[in-house]
């Protein structure tokens, strides 16, 4: 038996997940779909920021296009603090694509002139 906290809206359900994985507690279908993934494959969307190499003290916001599995999130950071982009920047703009071979590409954030 699990107790969480459904995170996929700011409701924050408290879901009771039991041995058999049935669920309870959620709002609506996605609450379920939330626990049993939480549960056995754990994953998470990771937002940073890089370097902007052509303007001073400036740094872009970033994010995974998916979310990655939540054992690979500090090496996956490891790779983002290697990163770096020239301005202009444009939303959606690909930094690096499939990420450590996660199917998850970096992406701009941030419009930057
Ligand atoms: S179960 Fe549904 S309503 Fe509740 S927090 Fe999750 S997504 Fe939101």
């Amino acid at each position: 038996m699990k107790d969480l906290t459904c995170i996929v809206c700011p409701r924050g359900c408290r879901l009771h997940v039991d041995d058999d994985m049935n669920v309870t507690g959620n709002f609506c279908p996605r609450g379920k779909e939330y626990a049993i993934s939480e549960l056995t494959h754990p994953v998470r969307t990771i937002t940073s920021s890089i370097k902007v190499t052509n303007r001073d003290y400036t740094l872009v916001s970033v994010k995974t296009t998916k979310p990655v599995p939540k054992d690979k999130i500090f090496a996956v950071m490891e790779e983002i603090d290697k990163l770096s982009v020239e301005a202009p920047t444009r939303i959606g703009d690909i930094v690096k694509k499939n990420i450590l071979g996660l199917d998850s590409d970096i992406v701009i954030t941030k419009n930057i002139d």
